[in-house]
């Protein structure tokens, strides 16, 4: 296992940027039109009484409850699209929320955005099962907060340690990594990559060119299950080097949530 300092600095690792497939400019309605930008700076969600973005709260959507579950998917963020450092482009919608499915025995979630009152899950791994209850809370406790992109020399000094996790930083680069809360705040960007590196998925969307195939995710969100964003009983039996993903399929624009850990 890596440390906790280089798993969280290996997540915020960004690439270079792969162009995205052509699609048809006429899509069905169970597409997403969603695809992440050409460029965009690295953020971070920043509590703020008033900000445009949150962190938990209840399931603010139609469309939440899997058929045959016992609680609704978990809201996890809700992301202000009309943010300069919003990820994605083409987004119909005001608000992004990210849904996780906590109660699956092997997480994991696609879903598209119908409206800002409406999801739809397309797939969701696992049912909940009575002998296998992930976990028991129903939401994550709520705070408002703003996309606040890295300075500079914090985006610096996470891509130097990064590229090179056995050099010794200075330290002023290691406080500007610390006062970043890179590690313990919820992170947006283009191609993030996480620590296990590039994400594969198979599409379950029957409409997609890409559907029962196999493509790399384009992650524009990593969650870390830090307990500065929410103390240990909310986020289950996981551990806080689990890390929550979001990503977009790159050929129908539906998002897909999982995890990864070390
Ligand atoms: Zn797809």
């Amino acid at each position: 296992m890596t440390s906790t300092g280089g798993r969280l600095v290996a997540c915020l690792t960004w690439k270079v940027h792969c162009p995205a497939p052509v699609m048809s400019d006429v899509r069905p309605n169970n597409m997403n039109h969603a695809k992440p930008k050409l460029s965009c700076h690295p953020a971070r969600l920043v509590r703020h009484d008033g900000g445009t973005s949150s962190f938990g709260g209840e399931a603010a959507h139609e469309g939440t409850q899997p058929a045959d579950w016992k609680q609704p998917l978990h809201l996890v963020a809700t992301l202000d699209a009309a943010s300069e450092f919003f990820p994605l482009e083409v987004y119909p919608h005001a608000t992004l929320p990210l849904y996780y499915p906590f109660a699956s025995s092997s997480p994991l979630l696609q879903y598209r955005v119908k409206s800002d009152d409406e999801i739809e899950i397309i797939h969701v791994s696992c049912f909940q099962l009575d002998t296998r209850p992930m976990i028991e809370t129903t939401l994550l406790p709520p705070f408002q907060a703003d996309l606040v992109a890295f300075s500079y020399v914090e985006a610096r000094a996470i891509a130097l340690s990064s590229a090179f996790p056995s050099y010794e930083l200075l330290p002023e680069d290691k406080r500007y990594i610390e006062d970043s809360e890179a590690y313990t705040s919820v992170m947006t960007g283009v191609n993030l990559r996480t620590f296990q590196g590039d994400i594969s998925h198979t599409c379950r969307n029957r409409h997609c060119q890409s559907f029962d195939r196999t493509t790399t995710l384009n992650i524009f969100c990593i969650v870390p299950c830090s307990r500065e964003l929410a103390p240990d009983p909310h986020w289950g039996n996981y551990p806080k080097f689990v890390d929550l993903i979001f990503g977009l399929c790159p050929f129908c624009g539906t998002l897909v949530s999982l995890n990864v850990s070390t």
